[in-house]
């Protein structure tokens, strides 16, 4: 007898962790020049969030933020717009 595995899912919440190291590289969506609101969100959030998706969408969110190397998530920040962030957070 087990217990269902329970699948974790991104949410707005997930990407709002706290960046508890010196940040060196900031990332940002190709949102944020026409003046969208957005948040920065942890590299380690961000990567966990696109990890967990399809492979489509995750290179299709991942196209519209600048590339960063994935080792370097612990010391990047990516700021996402409202739209962009609700994208990686939700599952179609
Ligand atoms: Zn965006």
């Amino acid at each position: 007898m087990s217990a269902p595995r329970r699948i974790p899912r991104p949410t707005p919440q997930t990407l709002q962790e706290p960046v508890s190291e010196p940040v060196w590289h900031e990332r940002e969506c190709i949102h944020r020049r026409s003046g969208q609101l957005g948040e920065y969100y942890s590299g380690e959030s961000y990567v966990r969030a696109l990890k967990l998706l399809r492979r489509e969408r995750a290179a299709r969110i991942a196209g519209k933020v600048g590339a960063f190397y994935w080792s370097d998530a612990p010391r990047t920040r990516v700021w996402l717009c409202i739209d962009c962030a609700e994208e990686i957070s939700s599952r179609d």
